[in-house]
């Protein structure tokens, strides 16, 4: 079947997946696969912007690789593999840096997010993350980006830099097109920020049941909603919108049930639970059958790093062509 065209995506290994990812990327990455040539990629080389987070590197690429076959991304159909793997999109990096205002990186929001997160660590790969990211979009001249929402102004960033470069040294980089899911943004536990495992609101989908269940019994509900017999409020609460993708037979009753108090958040709660537990069953027996097999991931990522490689190297000579280098 012809293809129409290519996606890229990329996350930092971090391990064990959460709904967030889940809900937020993953869905997209795995349907994607059938229409379009797809490129999937663990970004060790965005990781090590916090010097935290090398320690567990392999681990966490194993990890987060295993989440991701069990959730159906398929090595027959698309590329899976390491960033740094597949070194030319450091070159790559170093030539769009050349075309990057200063000023552009210094007002991205998730920029200003880190110098916040980590005030004494403030380094130039903090700043260089986009033009990394934009990178390693453009040496795959994806079509589609499939990301969370707080990936967006990384997105509209690449967009820019890909016109700036196309303009100085001709029509070689493709614009990308951001793709959101229908939950583009999946809030944590806490009700109240992005679901993230930095502060560690998150569920993981490779949670047991219990640990979900234990991890639901504790997300934060309707505030107002203060003794059992209160009406609550399904629109400003982060359960209901869960059961809208977990309980969808069951939406319309909780709703209702919730409106009239006839059920209380600790009962939500358990349907909730309940379903997420359900939703992942099979997922889970995947993983399990997957982690068995010792070799499968590192092959699986040898085997996207070769693919990867030749798409890259025929990018990088283009650019290097385009921009003239002796
Ligand atoms: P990265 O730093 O590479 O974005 P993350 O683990 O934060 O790594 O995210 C991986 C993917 O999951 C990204 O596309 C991101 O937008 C998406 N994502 C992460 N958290 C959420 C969330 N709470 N809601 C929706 N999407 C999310």
């Amino acid at each position: 079947m012809m293809k129409k065209g290519r996606v890229f995506s990329g996350a930092r290994p971090t391990g064990r997946q959460h709904l967030g990812n889940y809900l937020g990327a993953i869905r997209n990455y795995v349907a994607l696969q059938d229409e379009y040539d797809c490129v999937y990629c663990v970004v060790d080389l965005h990781a090590l912007t916090s010097l935290q987070e090398t320690k567990a590197l392999r681990v966490n690429t194993r990890e987060m690789v295993l989440d991701w076959l069990a959730a159906g991304m398929d090595p027959e159909k698309s590329i899976i593999f390491v960033q740094s793997h597949v070194p030319q999109v450091t070159e790559l990096h170093i030539i769009l840096s050349m075309v990057t205002p200063m000023g552009w990186l210094t007002r991205l929001p998730t920029f200003k997010e880190k110098v916040r997160q980590q005030p004494d660590n403030v380094n130039y790969g903090l700043l260089g993350y986009a033009v990394l990211m934009a990178a390693d979009i453009t040496l795959y001249k994806a079509d589609i980006v499939p990301v969370g929402e707080d990936q967006a102004p990384h997105l509209e960033f690449t967009r820019e830099i890909v016109r700036r470069f196309n303009y100085h040294f001709g029509k070689v980089l493709v614009e990308p097109q951001i793709k959101l899911t229908e939950f583009p943004r999946v809030l944590g536990i806490d009700g109240v920020n992005k679901m993230s495992k930095t502060l560690n609101n998150h569920i993981e989908i490779a949670s047991s049941p219990e640990e979900i269940r234990e991890r639901v019994m504790r997300m934060v509900t309707d505030p107002q909603r203060r003794y059992r017999t209160d009406p609550g409020r399904p629109e400003v609460c982060n359960l209901f919108t869960l059961h809208g993708f977990f309980s969808p037979e069951q939406e319309k009753e909780i709703e209702a049930a919730c409106r009239t108090a006839q059920i209380g958040c600790v009962e939500c709660k358990a349907i909730l639970a309940k379903n997420i537990a359900q939703a992942f069953a099979p997922f889970r027996e995947r993983r399990e059958a997957l982690a068995a097999k010792p070799e499968t991931v590192g092959d699986i990522l040898a085997d996207g790093a070769a693919r990867a490689r030749v798409i890259a190297e025929a990018t990088l000579a283009e650019v290097k062509e385009a921009v003239a280098l002796p």
